[in-house]
C-alpha cells in the first residue's frame, strides 16, 4: 500500500525514494508471532552513484531477510551497510519481482495455518465467560469467512500408474482376489494405484513404490 513520496533523510540524494506499508504482511507476520520492528518499506536508489540500481529495502528486523519463504537480497543499499539489504531487479536476476511474488504466495493460508489459527481461537473462546461469549454470538456474522488456502500436491507419472495395473493382471496386489469390478470407460480392472512408502513421506513415484490394490485393502492401508 503505497504511503507517501518522500525525501531520503540523511541523505544527500537528489531523487525521492517512496515509502509503502503492508499492513496485511504485518497482520500475518504477527498471527505467526514473528517479531518485526520494520514496519515500512522503500523503493529507493540505492547509492549516490547516478547509475545506481533502484531497489526494494526496509527495517534489519524484518522477516523479509531472514526466513526461508523470501529470495535473499541480491543488492546493496550504501546508505544502510554494506551487506545485501535490498531487492532489486538487475540483469540476469530479478529478485525484486521475485520477492513480491513470495510476497503474496506467503500471505495465503496453508490448511495447516488455518487449523492452527483455529485452535488458538478455541481455545480464546473457552476462557471466555458465558455472558462474554453469547455477546459476541449475537454480533456475529451467521454466514462464515471464506478463505483461499494454498495447498500443494504431487504431479504423478502416468506411466507408472498404468505399468502397475499391468502387473497386476486384474488382482488385487495384497490379497489376490481379482477387483471387483471393471472400470466402465475400458473395462480395466478396478484396482488403485497406492504408494508403499507415500509421496508425501518422501516416497518415490516409481513401480517399485506402486502397488495395485482393490479398493478394500487400499482403505485399509490408509484407514486400518
Ligand atoms: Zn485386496
Ligand atoms: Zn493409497
Amino acid at each position: 500500500m503505497f504511503e507517501k513520496e518522500q525525501q531520503p533523510h540523511l541523505q544527500n540524494l537528489r531523487s525521492t525514494e517512496l515509502k509503502f506499508i503492508h499492513p496485511q504482511l504485518e497482520n500475518k507476520f504477527n498471527e505467526l508471532g514473528l517479531k518485526s520492528r520494520a514496519k515500512k518499506y522503500y523503493i529507493k536508489q540505492l547509492s549516490d552513484d547516478s547509475e545506481s540500481d533502484i531497489g526494494l529495502t526496509t527495517g534489519k528486523t524484518s522477516p523479509l531477510f531472514n526466513i526461508e519463504a523470501f529470495p535473499t537480497p541480491n543488492a546493496i543499499d550504501y546508505f544502510d551497510g554494506d551487506t545485501p539489504n535490498a531487492w532489486s531487479n538487475k540483469e540476469g536476476d530479478n529478485a525484486l519481482d521475485r520477492l513480491l511474488n513470495a510476497i503474496s504466495e506467503y500471505l495465503l493460508y496453508t490448511l495447516n495455518d488455518v487449523e492452527k489459527l483455529f485452535q488458538s481461537a478455541l481455545s480464546e473462546a473457552s476462557a471466555l465467560s458465558q455472558k462474554e461469549r453469547r455477546r459476541r454470538l449475537k454480533a456475529a456474522r451467521s454466514k462464515p469467512e471464506k478463505i483461499l488456502v494454498k495447498s500443494y500436491t504431487y504431479k504423478r507419472n502416468p506411466d507408472v500408474v498404468i505399468e502397475v495395473l499391468e502387473r497386476a493382471k486384474g488382482n488385487c496386489e495384497l490379497c489376490q482376489k481379482p477387483a471387483p469390478f471393471k472400470r466402465k470407460r475400458d473395462l480395466t480392472s478396478y484396482l488403485e494405484v497406492h504408494h508403499i512408502k507415500q509421496l508425501a513421506q518422501g516416497g518415490d513415484d516409481t513401480v517399485e513404490n506402486a502397488i495395485a490394490l482393490c479398493p478394500n485393502c487400499h482403505r485399509e492401508q490408509h484407514f486400518g
